[in-house]
């Protein structure tokens, strides 16, 4: 899509429209121009709605103006989602942030989108209930992006994905309508439910207003465990080893050597006490008593799997201390160079240890370090490239692992993304995993409910290349 023009008189439009929670200065569409990608597009104005009825009002206004309109959380995303790269209208949610109503009985919360992950779980802790979808950006992250990326995170092996909870939505599409689905719709019940289809759409067939979410009991009793190994191909075969087992794990991160010591210097200052070449984090949660005895079962799978240290957390500080490690690791990887390609492949569980290795291949290949780690509980991988960004051969051979690591993952049975999205990052490589009739079938979706392409344009399904392996100068603001 052709960038987008705001006029003068689309501008007073929006302001009368939402009471002037908006701006057009460039100190902030700078703030709102980019995510956790390093990639840049400045919006024309910013608009920070308050109701369903202002996202109505900008939605009407952006069709009648042909101006794009990008919805925004907190703007964590990975895969370049919700950065503005049309301009057009930045749809931000920081000011919907409320939790409507938490009905115990019913076990649902109905949220506004720009409620944050950890708001949320704190407020349903409050009644005894627990929101169980925990990406690692829950601290800021939204529900909304949540919803539009179909966020997974540790606890995704035990309790699945954002859509697994999701049971109603409030939707505004591109000319403005409202639809509501599931518990959000009155008398709904056996009729065809859309919700799932918007899931994982990006933003980019309709925005999300409001969210019902279902809720679970607290688990009585959480236990950690912690294990290292002398090869990252054990590691990676304990974790095919302890599913198989059937152990109930709800958390099953996998760690590479390169990852584990640079998170824990940027922690604690100093280099691990031991040197591993991979970790494990594991927990499992339930009922104390069905809790009882978990060590003894897990520990000689993880021994007869070549684990060299084995722990379990005596309390809760220690859990604290092996989660802190977990956490930072995206923040203290990214001191590490001025270039970062964080990829969130997933294959089967039992494919990962051959993954690796291919990884490890790659890696030599192209002469750049690639750093792994992840959910391995279920075979998602974060495969992180480190390059210098201005060195264009670098970011050339960069381009080819990204290439190659894709090409592993699919011959692997496995896919491009197991939660980062598509977005603008991978939207080049979309084609090699879905076969023809599945992107007709996404076009004619798309096409349905945004016949102009206005609602966050050139995502997903776009012949754009991805601008980051431009020269940096074309990401950048000008
Ligand atoms: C350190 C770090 C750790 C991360 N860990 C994880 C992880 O463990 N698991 C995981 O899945 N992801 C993870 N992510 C990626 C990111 O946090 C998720 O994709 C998250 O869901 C994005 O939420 P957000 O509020 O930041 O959305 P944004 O980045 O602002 O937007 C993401 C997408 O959602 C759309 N969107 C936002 N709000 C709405 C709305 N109301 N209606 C319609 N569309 C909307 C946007 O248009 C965009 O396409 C991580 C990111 C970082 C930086």
């Amino acid at each position: 899509m052709e960038g987008s023009r705001l006029t003068k008189a689309v501008q007073r439009e929006i302001e009368a429209a939402v009471g002037g929670a908006c701006s057009a200065a460039r100190e902030d569409r700078i703030c709102y121009s980019f995510d956790a990608t390093d990639i840049r597009g400045l919006p024309d104005i910013v608009v920070w709605p308050e109701s369903r009825d202002h996202v109505v009002a900008v939605a009407k206004i952006a069709s009648r103006a042909h101006l794009p309109l990008v919805p925004r959380g907190a703007g964590t995303g990975y895969t370049g989602g919700s950065i503005p790269i049309c301009g057009g209208i930045a749809l931000s949610f920081e000011k919907m942030k409320r939790v409507i109503d938490v009905d115990v009985a019913a076990r649902v919360a109905v949220v506004e989108p720009g409620v944050v992950n950890e708001d949320l779980r704190n407020a349903v802790e409050r009644v005894g209930l627990m929101y169980p979808p925990d990406p690692a950006s829950l601290k800021v992250s939204t529900i909304g992006g949540n919803v539009a990326e179909g966020a997974a995170g540790p606890r995704t092996v035990l309790y699945g994905t954002t859509g697994d909870y999701v049971v109603g939505l409030e939707l505004v599409t591109v000319d403005g309508s409202v639809a509501r689905t599931g518990y959000l719709a009155s008398g709904s019940g056996t009729a065809w439910d859309p919700g799932p289809l918007i899931v994982g759409s990006e933003g980019t067939l309709a925005v999300v207003t409001r969210v019902a979410l279902r809720l679970t009991d607290v688990p009585e009793a959480t236990r950690t465990y912690w294990a290292e190994f002398d090869s990252l191909e054990n590691a990676a075969a304990a974790v095919a080893v302890i599913t198989a087992d059937g152990v109930p794990v709800s958390v099953l991160e996998i760690i590479d050597r390169d990852t584990l010591a640079c998170a824990t210097e940027y922690v604690r200052g100093r280099a691990p006490d031991t040197r591993s070449e991979g970790a494990l984090l594991i927990e499992v949660e339930g009922i104390s008593s069905d809790l009882t005895g978990m060590w003894g079962r897990l520990k000689p799978l993880l021994e007869r799997s070549g684990a060299t240290l084995v722990r379990a957390a005596s309390d809760e500080r220690e859990r604290d201390e092996i989660w802190e490690i977990r956490r930072s690791i995206s923040a203290s990887l990214a001191r590490l160079a001025t270039g970062k390609i964080n990829e969130d492949i997933a294959v089967p569980r039992s494919r990962i240890p051959a993954f690796i290795q291919e990884m490890r291949c790659i890696s030599r290949e192209v002469d750049l370090p690639i750093l792994a780690f992840g959910h391995a509980g279920d075979g998602n991988l974060h495969v992180n490239i480190m390059l210098d960004r201005a060195d264009s051969l670098q970011v050339a051979r960069a381009r080819r692992a990204v290439s190659m690591l894709f090409r592993v993952a699919l011959e692997s049975d496995g896919t491009l993304s197991g939660e980062h999205g598509i977005g603008i990052t991978k939207a080049e490589h979309l084609a090699e995993e879905l076969d023809e009739a599945a992107l007709r079938i996404t076009a004619a979706v798309k096409r349905a409910l945004d016949p102009s392409g206005l609602l966050n344009p050139d995502k997903i399904l776009t012949d754009r290349p991805n601008p980051w392996w431009s020269d940096p100068a074309v990401s950048a603001i000008v």
